[in-house]
């Protein structure tokens, strides 16, 4: 109820104006190629695997994000989770067509939200962020993927512990197209993502892409 009562301020500086304010917006970490072209990671030189996912077994052909995840992103990212800011998708949305080739697929599915969550957080970013691409790019959005228990917390762990941990964790909810985009928020170790294309091509996919949002950089 205050928060109706309060001037909005910007989530990354904290100005009073907008939900992200104009030098914030232009200020956003954009990912400039070249990118390791599995893991998407920022490189000096374009590299088919990186040091950061060279031995991975993942089961996506490619990952590609907009913004870097660094403190800014990841207060308008927390924002978005926590308030249910509609207009993040949106932004976000932009972000990611502005930044990104419209990828050769069939459908959209995206990373679904876990039962416990999703309540604190009133909506789920990930799947509005499909949901603003498939109507950008004309592709059909599929709720593809579902939870087969309590989403584990992944923050605080390393890579091969977060692998572990989100092993199984999806399985598919119905078939799915030969050609399948994966949408999520952020990605982290690309564990999540992993899985998750590894239940869409259990369902049926030859080819997983994933896009998202924000990327953290420079994780061992
Ligand atoms: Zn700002
Ligand atoms: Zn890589």
């Amino acid at each position: 109820m205050l928060d109706l009562l309060l001037p909005q301020r910007c989530l990354a500086c904290g100005r009073t104006g907008a939900q992200v304010c104009a030098a914030c917006l232009g200020a956003l970490p954009r990912l400039k190629p070249p990118f390791c072209e599995r893991c998407g990671a920022p490189t000096a030189w374009p590299v088919r695997r990186c040091a950061e996912c060279s031995g991975r077994r993942l089961a996506f052909a490619a990952a590609r994000a907009a913004v870097a995840y660094d403190a800014r992103v990841r207060a308008i990212v927390a924002g978005w989770k926590e308030h249910g800011l509609r207009r993040l998708a949106a932004l976000a949305a932009d972000e990611v067509t502005g930044q990104l080739p419209r990828p050769e697929v069939d459908a959209l599915a995206f990373v679904p939200p876990d039962r416990d969550r999703r309540l604190e957080r009133g909506h789920h970013p990930a799947q509005r962020l499909a949901r603003e691409l498939g109507e950008r790019w004309d592709v059909p959005v599929v709720a593809a993927l579902r939870r087969t228990g309590a989403a584990p917390r992944q923050r605080g762990l390393d890579v091969a512990a977060r692998r572990r941990n989100v092993r199984g964790a999806f399985a598919a909810a119905t078939t799915v197209p030969r050609r399948v985009c994966l949408v999520d928020d952020v990605y982290t170790s690309g564990a999540t993502a992993s899985a998750a294309a590894s239940a869409l091509r259990a369902a049926g996919a030859r080819q997983v892409e994933v896009v998202t949002f924000a990327r953290a950089l420079r994780l061992r």
